[in-house]
């Protein structure tokens, strides 16, 4: 008799700990990569035996991609490719990863883009019989033990950054948006569309941190823990832009960068979410440092006013009106500035030559 309420007694505690290990069961890991890959995009997911890559940087960033997949993660399969839309600084790596990686399927929103690194991408699926698949918004894909949910686009725009696929992974309660390049009239027909479907722990802020993204109200909606930002260092189109740095910074935000941070891998039980970085910034501030502003500030003094300011709109770059850059400016990329500060709260940086 005692011997059997002491078996019992063993089998209830053996219940117990099991009930205790279900949610570690019922999850295995999400790991995310965000790769170094200088100015431009590249993801790597693996997720319960199953690998998602969102964007291959530039073409330059081929080989690094390559070995990533090979060497650093040993996969030769990739279950699902997402080419966030055509531009060079996001499918220039796929190539690589189609080299290296038997492919299941390739989501893209443009079957069509006029860019030869696009077309090769393009023409390297169709050499291994793969037809670019649109993916409708509002519809989701099981990936191991994640979904995957399109959210956008819902239309196509004349601005291609605005054709970006976005997208969020929800791994147990844990939560990832990505966005491409998508710009404010992306952000805000998804907010109109779906506002409820925003919200993420981590977000990968959209077009590299440019002010013609993440308005507040849209970083407001996905209200993320951690943002990603891939940057290269010193890149010419000052990203990413004060703007957006000051919203993450006044929301809180755990912000990692590659051009600071290197390579970032993000772990997720299903629960929680763990942080590894490559390299550690100078220091934690560095992170938030406004690029450009950093260097105005240290700067300023030695510059002489100008009665206003050409700013264009395309390069992001601003100029005295007696400047060459301003000269030659075509009228229609011209935007006036009353003030330099007026120019860099917008996002603008300096012209190198003219050095407003
Ligand atoms: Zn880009
Ligand atoms: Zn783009």
């Amino acid at each position: 008799m005692k011997r059997n309420i002491w078996k019992l007694k063993n089998l209830l505690i053996c219940c117990f700990c099991l009930l205790l290990m279900l949610p570690c069961l019922a999850f295995g890991e999400l790991e995310l990569h965000f790769l170094d890959v200088g100015q431009g995009d590249a993801a790597v997911i693996l997720c319960d035996g199953s690998v998602m890559m969102i964007d291959g940087g530039k073409p330059e960033s081929s080989q690094m991609i390559y070995s990533y997949l090979t060497n650093t993660l040993g996969i030769d399969h990739i279950d699902v490719m997402i080419a966030s839309h055509p531009h060079s600084d996001h499918v220039g790596g796929l190539s690589a990863a189609l080299n290296a990686c038997r492919t299941d399927v390739i989501y893209t929103p443009l079957y069509y883009y006029n860019d030869t690194v696009f077309l090769r991408f393009r023409d390297m699926a169709a050499e291994r019989n793969m037809n670019f698949v649109m993916p409708l918004a509002g519809t989701s894909i099981a990936f191991g033990g994640a979904n995957v949910s399109f959210l956008a686009p819902y239309k196509l725009y004349g601005d291609t950054n605005d054709n970006s696929i976005l997208l969020r992974i929800d791994y147990g309660t844990t939560s990832f948006l990505f966005t491409g390049d998508a710009e404010i009239p992306e952000e805000q027909e998804v907010l109109s569309a779906n506002p409820d479907a925003l919200r993420a722990d981590v977000l990968k802020v959209g077009h590299h941190g440019s002010s013609s993204s993440s308005s507040e109200v849209f970083l407001q909606a996905v209200h993320p823990k951690i943002a990603l930002i891939g940057v290269g260092a010193g890149n010419t189109y000052g990203h990413p832009s004060s703007s957006v740095l000051k919203l993450l910074h006044d929301m809180d935000v755990e912000l990692y960068r590659t051009d600071l941070h290197g390579t970032i891998i993000l772990h997720s039980d299903g629960s929680t979410i763990s942080v590894q970085t490559a390299r550690a910034p100078e220091s934690p501030e560095s992170v938030y440092t406004l690029t450009w502003a950093a260097f105005l500030e240290t700067e300023a003094d030695a510059h002489s006013a100008a009665a206003y300011y050409v700013g264009n709109i395309k390069s992001m770059k601003f100029h005295t009106p007696d400047c060459e850059g301003a000269v030659k400016m075509s009228q229609k990329n011209q935007i006036r500035f009353e003030t330099r500060e007026e120019a860099i709260q917008a996002g603008y940086f300096p012209c190198g030559t003219c050095k407003p």
